[in-house]
């Protein structure tokens, strides 16, 4: 038993294939052009440090924007794959644009997934490359990249003190025989806030203080003091504490980290997992910067590890 099929239909169904194609060729030249975009926009910064920024800045909230225009393209070609059985029941239609959106919604968080936890290790190796390449002076020559115990001549004290709560990192690059000095600021590996007074990233919190108690009727209250490292300006800042408190595994770190032999550490590598899988590596130079790390490091529970 079949249904006639009424021409209007025929042609209804053909021109929404018709429809469908073109907005496939749309999105994947819209992944295309924004993918291109991207690269240019990139080629056209001449310092490793300003490719560095924008990288670490844009490259992946750009290629999800890809992402998703390619999931986009999925769904539109998905709606006109199986025009024989589309043919039978405008049903099928609705069937077959369910399953498209399906496809293409899967598609996109893969791609998110991907973005999130596979690749920013692969970026990183890249925004490692362009830290390290060897700058050029003015004058022509290959400037030299100081170690931290050389560095800080160069550096003011309100540099220093952003150094030492590892909020910036800052590399200075020097052309031995210009002496030619070129400082490149750097996201440290710890979050400092802005200090009001001084404008260094110093400001650290020193202690939290609960001044009620949460229960389960009500939020409790807590004040956090930090304090300048560098000027000794103090700021205090209320929060208020959830009502449901419920208790959290925090990721217990090593204590005694000792190693033998300096002078022959090239490098230091600290990796840190934390309760939910993130990993994060952290580099160091010299035992003394790893300890000093480790003894300000706190898994912040409020916050994943961003930097
Ligand atoms: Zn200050």
């Amino acid at each position: 038993m079949h249904q006639t099929i009424s021409p209007e239909y025929i042609k209804f169904i053909n021109a929404w294939h018709q429809i469908m194609y073109i907005a496939t060729g749309l999105s994947l030249v819209l992944a295309l052009v924004l993918y291109l975009i991207h690269v240019f926009k990139l080629s056209a910064i001449k310092t490793y440090k300003g490719k560095y920024d924008y990288i670490r800045l844009n490259q992946i909230k750009n290629y999800q924007f890809v992402g998703f225009a390619v999931a986009a393209a999925i769904f539109f070609y998905g709606n006109t794959v199986g025009d024989i059985t589309v043919i039978k029941s405008l049903i099928y239609i609705f069937v077959r644009s369910f399953i498209s959106l399906c496809v293409a919604v899967l598609f996109g968080y893969v791609i998110f997934l991907i973005l999130k936890f596979y690749y920013p290790t692969k970026m990183e190796n890249r925004l490692r490359r362009l830290r390290y390449a060897p700058r050029i002076s003015k004058a022509g020559n290959e400037m030299k990249l100081l170690s931290e115990e050389e560095e800080d001549v160069h550096l003011d004290e309100g540099m220093q003190a952003e150094e030492n709560v590892f909020s910036v990192d800052y590399d200075v690059w020097v052309d031995e025989q210009t002496d030619e000095v070129h400082i490149e600021k750097y996201s440290g590996y710890l979050e400092a806030l802005e200090c009001g007074s001084c404008g260094f990233r110093t400001l650290t919190l020193q202690s939290e203080e609960i001044t009620r108690e949460a229960t389960e009727e009500h939020e409790g209250e807590l004040i956090k003091h930090y304090k300048c490292t560098y000027c000794k300006a103090q700021r205090h800042t209320k929060f208020p504490i959830a009502k449901v408190l419920k208790s959290i595994n925090e990721y217990k770190l090593p204590e005694d980290y000792v190693l033998k032999g300096q002078r022959r550490v090239k490098s230091i590598m600290i990796e840190i997992v934390s309760t939910k899988g993130d990993k994060k590596e952290y580099f160091f130079q010299n035992t003394e910067q790893v300890a000093e790390f480790l003894n300000q490091f706190e898994y912040d529970k409020d916050k994943e590890i961003t930097t």
